[in-house]
């Protein structure tokens, strides 16, 4: 912000979310206010259905409200017509998915540059940032493979290094750990902490407490509605 009038990153208020179905509106999200503000670290938690990937969604300007104000970075998009919504997106969001959503044709490298390609950016500015990237997350030396070659963690790092190549300022994560294994995902999580620790605000869903004590602060959805909002306690000694 040039005034530095903010460092809220996101602000929402009274926001919800209806979808249409066959038997009428369903409210999945029924008015939710939230503020976080520059290089937090926060874990969305709650059941199955609580609206969660709708709210996600939502912050990622994947899909509009029906209700309540949404302001990224101070300006308010909850009304933003769709391309320049896709253009605010690109610039200071960036995603990472359960499923990895690498193309399976494409090496990592390329998979890396996309959001550089529609950035505008030339070819070769674009490798030698999607390789910095690569090294940045661990897989230096892979530049070329193709996604079916590697593990699914080492995909997950590449999903990572394609979400931070536009430096963002937000990452938002929705179950990004779900398809892993809990030694692969405490190496993810190990590297979320470190984009977190240069100053990258992190958001990331998950179901499990193990996952979510990783984060700062937890907030918890249930109906569609936030019922908790706390800092992660501090994690106790290991019992011997
Ligand atoms: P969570 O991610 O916490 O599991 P979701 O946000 O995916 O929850 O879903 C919240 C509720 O909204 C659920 O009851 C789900 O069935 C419903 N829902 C989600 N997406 C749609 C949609 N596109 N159309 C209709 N209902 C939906
Ligand atoms: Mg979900």
């Amino acid at each position: 912000m040039a005034d530095g009038a903010t460092d809220e990153v996101i602000r929402v208020a009274g926001l919800g979310k209806s979808y249409v179905t066959a038997a009428g509106p369903f409210p999945a999200l029924k008015g939710v206010d939230l503020t976080i503000r520059r290089g937090e670290y926060v874990a969305v938690m709650g059941p199955s259905g609580s609206g969660k990937s709708t709210f996600m969604n939502l912050l990622g300007c994947l899909d509009t409200p029906t209700m309540g104000d949404y302001f990224l970075v101070g300006r308010n998009v909850a009304h933003l017509p769709a391309d320049e919504l896709a253009r605010l997106r690109n610039r200071t969001i960036g995603f990472v998915f359960q499923g990895f959503n690498l193309l399976p044709r494409m090496s990592l490298e390329d998979n890396v540059a996309l959001p550089l390609v529609y950035a505008h950016v030339e070819r070769e500015p674009r490798r030698e940032r999607a390789r910095a990237m690569l090294s940045k997350v661990g897989l230096e030396g892979y530049a070329l493979s193709l996604p079916a070659r590697i593990s699914g963690g080492q995909q997950q790092r590449v999903a990572i290094a394609r979400a931070l190549i536009n430096s963002p300022s937000l990452i938002l994560a929705d179950e990004p750990t779900g398809n892993l294994d809990s030694h692969t995902s405490e190496e993810i999580m190990a590297l979320f902490r470190e984009l977190n620790d240069e100053g990258i605000t992190v958001v990331l869903v998950t179901h499990e407490h193990d996952i979510a004590d990783h984060a700062k602060r937890q907030v918890r959805f249930l109906d569609g509605l936030i019922v908790r909002d706390e800092p992660t306690p501090r994690r106790e000694a290991a019992p011997c």
